[in-house]
C-alpha cells in the first residue's frame, strides 16, 4: 500500500490510497481540472480511482468531489449526514454510497473503516485503511481527541495528522474572536500540541510514516509541526513529513 496527497489545507485537500489494485480519493477540495493535474503529476489519473471517500461537506474537502465522480463515473461513499448537507440543491448527483460512520466497509482490496470526529459538520468522519498487511490512518478535521480515535489509529504503519494551527499564532492572528474560538473549539480543527498529545496515547509502534496534515497558511509553519510531533515522538524533526497546499506529499510506500 501506497499514499500521496493533491495538497493540503484551508484550500483543498485530496488524498490518494492506493493498495495496488485499487486505489482511492480521499476528498477532493479542488476542480476537475486541478485534480486530474494533481492525478497526472502523480502518475496516476481519475480512470483509475475505484471510489471517492468524503468525510464532511466543508467545501474544502467536497467541493471537487461530484464533478469528478460525475465525469469519471466514480462511486461517492459517505455518511447520511453527509449526503444530506454536501448534496442539498444539487441534481444530477453521482452514484452515492451512504455509509455508517461505525462499520468498516470493502472497496476493492481495499478494508476501510469510518471513524466519527467532533467536527462542526453534520456527521463527519475519518478513515483509517488496511490492505490485510498494512494499516493507514488519517485524520484532519477534528477539534479533539476521543477515546475512539485513539483506539482506532492505534498500530498504524503510517499516520497523516491534522497539524491545524500553532495556539499562540493563532491568538496573535488578525482573525475575528469567533473564528478563532471556533478553530480552536472542541468542535474545530487540531492544534500542534493536540496532535503531540495524541500521539503519545496512540501505540506507534509500527509507525514507518508520519505526515503532519491540513496546516494553516495563515497560523502555522511547517517547522513547529515537524517540531511538536518529533518531540512526542522522540524522533529527528527531519523524519516528519509535512503536507503543503500546492504540492501535497509524493507518495510514501509502506513496507
Ligand atoms: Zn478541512
Ligand atoms: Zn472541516
Amino acid at each position: 500500500m501506497r499514499f500521496a496527497s493533491l495538497g493540503s489545507g484551508s484550500q483543498g485537500n485530496a488524498l490518494v490510497v492506493d493498495a495496488g489494485e485499487t486505489k482511492v480519493l480521499v476528498d477532493c477540495g479542488f476542480s476537475t481540472r486541478m485534480a486530474t493535474a494533481r492525478l497526472a503529476r502523480l502518475g496516476t489519473c481519475a480512470e483509475d480511482l475505484a471510489a471517492i471517500l468524503v468525510t464532511h461537506e466543508h467545501g474544502d474537502h467536497v467541493a471537487g468531489v461530484f464533478s469528478l465522480a460525475g465525469r469519471y463515473r466514480i462511486p461517492v461513499y459517505l455518511t447520511h449526514g453527509t449526503h444530506a448537507a454536501a448534496a442539498r440543491g444539487r441534481s444530477g448527483l453521482p452514484e452515492c454510497r451512504l455509509i455508517d460512520g461505525h462499520a468498516p466497509f470493502a472497496v476493492g482490496c481495499l478494508e476501510v473503516q469510518p471513524f466519527p470526529v467532533p467536527h462542526d459538520a453534520r456527521e463527519p468522519v475519518q478513515y483509517a485503511f488496511s490492505d490485510g498487511a498494512h494499516r493507514l490512518g488519517v485524520l484532519t478535521d477534528s477539534g479533539s481527541i476521543t477515546p475512539h480515535i485513539v483506539d482506532v489509529l492505534g498500530l498504524c504503519d503510517a499516520l497523516v495528522l491534522e497539524c491545524n494551527h500553532d495556539q499562540g499564532l493563532l491568538a496573535a492572528s488578525r482573525y475575528p474572536t469567533h473564528l478563532k474560538r471556533r478553530i480552536a473549539g472542541r468542535f474545530g480543527h487540531l492544534e500542534n500540541g493536540q496532535a503531540a498529545a495524541l500521539l503519545q496515547q496512540v501505540d506507534t509502534r509500527r509507525l514507518q510514516h508520519l505526515v503532519a496534515a491540513h496546516l494553516s497558511q495563515e497560523n502555522n509553519r511547517p517547522r513547529l509541526a515537524a517540531a511538536a510531533l518529533a518531540t512526542a515522538l522522540g524522533c529527528d524533526e527531519d523524519w516528519i513529513g509535512v503536507a503543503d497546499q500546492d504540492g501535497g506529499f509524493d507518495w510514501r510506500q509502506l513496507i
